[in-house]
């Protein structure tokens, strides 16, 4: 997959270059730039924003520097898909990650200041998918988190990017439900034992244990989860806990 992030601040997306990210991107899973936009201004103060038409609070990106970096990031008969961080975007969840997960090229734009001109959006969608995207309901300062947020979970559902692929089966938010709490070594640790049945070697009872664990902390947490599941997916032994 190759993957585009447009900034003013490349040097918040360094993070992306450590971990399991970066090491994919060693082995060519991903190919993954980062670009200043001011690379794309002309003027010795490589400006990028302007107060807002129509007046009010704060400073719109101007739409010429994201236009000449599309213009030299995008190949016309190759497309990718356009993210656009926004807190006004659709929210940002697991099934939306597996949808990007499959696709060949993602470019993220990243915004600042009160956002970007809209033009640049309207623009972009006569020659791509355009999705603007929200991490949550609550307003960060700029674009760049939301997409460290969004490429880890994109990236590692990747094939091959994750070591052990089985944990992506298991873990919260694949089967509707959020995960069973973990435990490790030691066996009891400042009086507080791991649960006798992890340490008992029966397979099915440890499972069926994860599984109403899962089924507890969702109803406990997530309700809304688990009033959204579908009645298949929940046995008469699910329907017990
Ligand atoms: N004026 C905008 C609004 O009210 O919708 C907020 C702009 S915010 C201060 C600046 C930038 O931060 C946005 O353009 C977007 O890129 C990013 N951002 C802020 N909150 C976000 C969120 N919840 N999800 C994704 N991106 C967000």
């Amino acid at each position: 997959m190759r993957i585009d992030v447009v900034t003013v601040f490349p040097e918040y997306l360094a993070p992306l270059n450590l971990s399991l990210i970066g090491r994919a991107a060693d082995r060519g899973l991903i190919d993954l730039a980062v670009h200043d936009l001011r690379t794309w201004t002309h003027d010795v103060h490589r400006t990028v924003d302007d107060s807002p038409a129509g007046g009010g609070a704060g400073m719109i990106m101007r739409p010429e520097p994201w236009g000449e970096a599309f213009d030299a990031l995008v190949e016309p008969a190759t497309p990718p898909h356009l993210l656009v961080p926004s807190p006004a975007g659709v929210r940002f969840d697991q099934s939306m990650a597996r949808d990007l997960a499959t696709q060949r090229h993602l470019m993220f734009a990243c915004g600042r200041y009160e956002g970007i001109d809209q033009r640049v959006l309207d623009e972009a969608r006569q020659t791509m998918t355009v999705t603007e995207v929200s991490l949550g309901d609550y307003v960060l300062f700029g674009g760049e988190v939301a997409v460290l947020a969004i490429v880890e979970a994109v990236t590692r559902l990747i094939p091959g990017v994750l070591g052990n692929a089985e944990s992506l089966a298991e873990e919260s938010h694949n089967d509707g439900l959020l995960e069973a709490p973990g435990y490790t070594k030691p066996a009891v640790w400042r009086d507080r034992p791991v649960p006798d049945v992890l340490l008992s070697g029966h397979h099915a009872k440890i499972a069926r244990w994860r599984r109403d664990q899962a089924l507890l902390r969702t109803a406990q947490f997530r309700p809304d989860m688990l009033a959204g599941l579908p009645d298949e997916a929940l046995s008469k032994a699910d329907r017990a806990v």
